[in-house]
């Protein structure tokens, strides 16, 4: 596996190959991770991730600082993956002057469930993509990218800027890896106390009780699903989680679904100082 940290770098390593496959990442692989890589490794002619915390996309408040940093394991997995090249920039690399000019998404999408409660969230995602979009893909004949259905939003908008920039790249969702116990893969779940642990998959179970309850009452959508919606926030709630959100939406638009529509359930919620995401196609 070929490391480079910087655009130059990158660009020499991919000087011959013309079908680059890419999975960006911020680093703290699991097997989530680990699984994009095997998924994009046969679609291109050269297996590319990259590891970097995007300050862009994290509030102040957030754990940018604190995120799990995890060099030296995160290149054995990759290396085992078959990662083909490793791009690691530095902050500086990516960013040598502050990036005034931004990715700013259709907040339609991207103002909504994440972009609620994380303001600003997805026009940090869609800058850096995009810039790593450039880094990796530009003057290749073609691109395929791979992103996790975990974070479902997150696709959806990228797919959209893609599509609406008319880039020559293929976004490919990858199935979310889970847990035995059900709970989804995820960079955060190590802050969780061995208490929270056993505690955090009720967050899927509370969405997949909500998915079962949407179907039943598909044919009263959209009236019941407020209160379907309501009652999943308490039940959590209740064991002591703060939900941001537990609902139901169709899936074209991840608005609220009208009957007859395909839907997926999606949620976020804290437990103690944990923020954890999950969702459903129904
Ligand atoms: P992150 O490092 O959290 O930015 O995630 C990098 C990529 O891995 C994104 O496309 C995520 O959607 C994906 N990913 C994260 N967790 C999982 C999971 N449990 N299963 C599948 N993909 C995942």
């Amino acid at each position: 596996m070929h490391i480079v940290h910087t655009l130059p770098d990158l660009r020499a390593a991919l000087a011959a190959h013309a079908r680059p496959a890419f999975v960006p990442t911020m680093g703290n692989l699991h097997d989530g991770h680990l699984a994009l890589v095997r998924q994009a490794k046969p679609l291109g002619d050269a297996m590319v991730a990259s590891i970097f915390v995007n300050r862009l996309q994290f509030l102040p408040h957030e754990d940018f600082d604190s995120y799990p940093r995890t060099w030296e394991a995160d290149c054995a997995k990759l290396q085992a993956a078959g990662c083909d090249v490793l791009f690691a920039p530095r902050e500086t690399d990516l960013y040598p002057e502050p990036q005034t000019f931004k990715v700013q998404p259709d907040p339609l999408l991207a103002d909504i469930l994440e972009g609620q409660f994380r303001p600003g969230f997805f026009t940090g995602v869609c800058t850096v993509v995009m810039k790593l979009f450039c880094a990796v893909f530009a003057g290749k004949a073609q691109g395929t990218a791979v992103f996790g259905q975990k974070d479902y939003q997150q696709l959806m908008v990228l797919r959209r800027m893609a599509q609406q920039f008319a880039l020559p790249i293929e976004l490919v969702a990858g199935p979310t890896q889970r847990a035995d116990d059900g709970l989804a893969l995820s960079s955060r779940n190590g802050y969780l106390s061995e208490t929270e642990r056993q505690e955090a998959v009720q967050l899927s179970l509370a969405l997949r009780a909500l998915a079962r309850e949407a179907v039943a009452a598909a044919h009263a959508l959209p009236g019941q699903v407020a209160a379907l919606e309501q009652r999943a926030r308490e039940a959590l709630a209740a064991r002591g989680w703060q939900p941001d959100y537990l609902t139901v939406r169709r899936r074209n638009d991840l608005q609220p679904p009208q009957a007859g529509d395909a839907l997926v359930v999606l949620g976020a919620a804290r437990l103690g100082t944990t923020r954890l995401i999950d969702n459903f196609e129904v």
